[in-house]
């Protein structure tokens, strides 16, 4: 499921800035209840409605219950969620939009 439609501006995700060697990379978060996140601006309980809605607190994705980060990484909720990032940012939380929008 996905939120709301928000913002139509586009967003530069730092979150991914790896994909272009851009040096301001935001990495992933691990948040004190067990869960990875794309960063740690949403490990925020503003945020955490709009995480939802993207399913990545299921418990599947649970760190203690994945072998390796890179089951969770490449789960079809993150591969959605990332998704949006780059083509649908209507659909991308709030905190994204605050966070990541593009500078014009
Ligand atoms: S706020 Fe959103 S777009 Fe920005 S780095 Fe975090 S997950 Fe990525």
């Amino acid at each position: 499921m996905r939120v709301k439609k928000v913002d139509l501006t586009p967003l530069d995700p730092k979150c991914l800035n790896f994909i272009h060697k851009k040096t301001e990379h935001k990495s992933g978060a691990y948040t004190s209840d067990g869960w990875m996140l794309p960063c740690c601006w949403l490990d925020d309980p503003l945020a955490w409605p709009d995480i939802d809605l993207f399913n990545m607190r299921d418990e599947e994705l649970k760190v203690a219950n994945n072998a390796s980060l890179e089951t969770i990484f490449k789960s079809d909720q993150w591969e959605e969620f990332f998704s949006i990032l780059l083509y649908e940012p209507e659909f991308a939380p709030r905190m994204c939009h605050k966070k990541c929008k593009r500078k014009k």
